[in-house]
């Protein structure tokens, strides 16, 4: 029996995720290197500037995470004690952290249960007099449904801060995401274009953007000459104390390099997605999740599937462990925030007030989709799924072994 299942096995092991690096890109590092100016300079300027044109925003602002422009943006937007900030629990945790450690209370929105995204209706009934921010996520690279959210944030008076760490490329009806009010994108490892790590955010907002510009580099003050050269002028002078969270040129040449390449990025992407799909319409109880329904080009940053043991026979971490004897990686995201220690121990009003975010919590699960993926890496995983499954019901039913 054993044969049958290696005679299939991959040979090598297939990460969830890993990014697309030539060697041009690996030479284009080398030279900033060789420069002699690595720090933040030209690289970062033209990330920005390219970012911009992209997106159709007014300003870009690169920093050393999405993370990093998460807390220097919600500073500069004014959260502080006792402000709330709406959004889903269904994110990565460094939102709700960075929340909590400006003194703000996350105020957590269910999400629905198959596509993930927050709707402009949850969002509304979450909103009191004490909120300052919205901030919903574009989640796995589908957007969420940004009129109505928007019309929702300017009828109550609150800001719209768009979480688009999955939505580099994402379009909402016909337009890029992070055109508008503010969004923030993430350049780690992981995500659809990569500096190594950063992240960009982008506005239409001079104000803000000057701002987070400021608090990025010690809360020095730059000027229209000065912006993106920051640590070049040394009669600068500090306006407020402010951080150290600007990203380097040579990692941000990475994602000059890249930015090109992003909607073949997708295109491939796409394709991968498109066959899993097929494929897993006839695999019962490993789900995917459902396309918005509102017009837009799908980033598919992560292609989640839910384990329902129900129908499967089997619990998300035996899939998983399946997955990785049969050499596949995968992935959780997310564990809810609200599900978290730390969330548990300190916010736990959150438990069981989020029926769609705790029951994908316990079943999602992400299976490699990233662009320099074969044909034949993608054909693995469904047959490493139905493997896994048949194996797993043989062994529980007794067998026939
Ligand atoms: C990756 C990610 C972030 C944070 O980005 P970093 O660049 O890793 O700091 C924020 N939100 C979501 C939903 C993410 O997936």
């Amino acid at each position: 029996m054993l044969c049958v299942y290696s005679a299939v096995m991959r040979p090598s092991f297939l990460p969830f995720c890993r990014p697309s690096i030539t060697e041009e890109d690996i030479a284009a590092v080398a030279d900033v290197l060789r420069s002699g100016w690595i720090t933040t300079g030209p690289k970062v300027s033209e990330l920005e500037q390219m970012i911009a044109a992209r997106t159709g925003a007014r300003e870009a602002i690169a920093a050393s995470s999405g993370t990093a422009l998460m807390h220097l943006t919600l500073l500069a937007m004014g959260v502080g004690a006792g402000d709330e900030v709406v959004g889903p629990s269904m994110t990565w945790v460094s939102t709700p952290n960075i929340v909590e450690l400006l003194g703000g209370r996350n105020v957590f929105v269910d999400v629905d249960r198959d596509t993930l995204l927050v709707s402009a209706a949850a969002i509304e009934a979450a909103i009191t007099p004490r909120t300052k921010v919205v901030i919903p996520v574009h989640y796995a690279g589908a957007p969420v449904d940004l009129d109505a959210i928007r019309a929702v944030c300017q009828r109550r008076g609150v800001t719209l801060l768009e979480d688009a760490a999955h939505a580099i490329g994402t379009q909402y009806k016909g337009r890029e995401i992070g055109g508008s009010d503010a969004a923030i994108f993430s350049l780690h490892p992981i995500k659809n274009v990569t500096s190594g790590e950063g992240g960009v955010l982008t506005t239409n907002d001079s104000a803000l953007a000057d701002r987070v510009r400021r608090l990025r580099f010690h809360g020095l003050a730059v000027d229209a000459h000065d912006r993106g050269q920051q640590g070049r002028s040394p009669q600068a002078e500090v306006q407020e104390p402010g951080f150290k969270q600007n990203m380097p040129d040579m990692n941000a040449v990475l994602a000059v390099r890249q930015l090109p390449r992003l909607d073949a990025f997708i295109e491939r992407r796409a394709a991968i997605a498109r066959f899993y799909r097929e494929q897993l319409a006839s695999i019962a109880g490993i789900v995917p999740l459902d396309d918005p329904t509102w017009p837009h080009r799908h980033a598919r940053h992560l292609f989640v599937v839910r384990v329902d043991e129900r129908v499967c026979g089997l619990d998300r971490s035996a899939f998983m462990d399946g997955l990785k004897r049969r050499n596949v990686g995968t992935g959780i995201h997310f564990l809810a925030a609200h599900t978290q220690r730390w969330y548990r121990d300190n916010r736990s009003e959150w438990m069981g007030r989020l029926p769609n975010t705790e029951w994908n919590s316990q079943r999602i699960c992400t299976i490699p989709c990233f662009p320099d993926m074969s044909d034949d890496d993608a054909f693995s995983v469904i047959a490493a799924i139905k493997e896994t499954l048949v194996q797993t019901r043989a062994t529980v039913s007794g067998g026939t072994r």
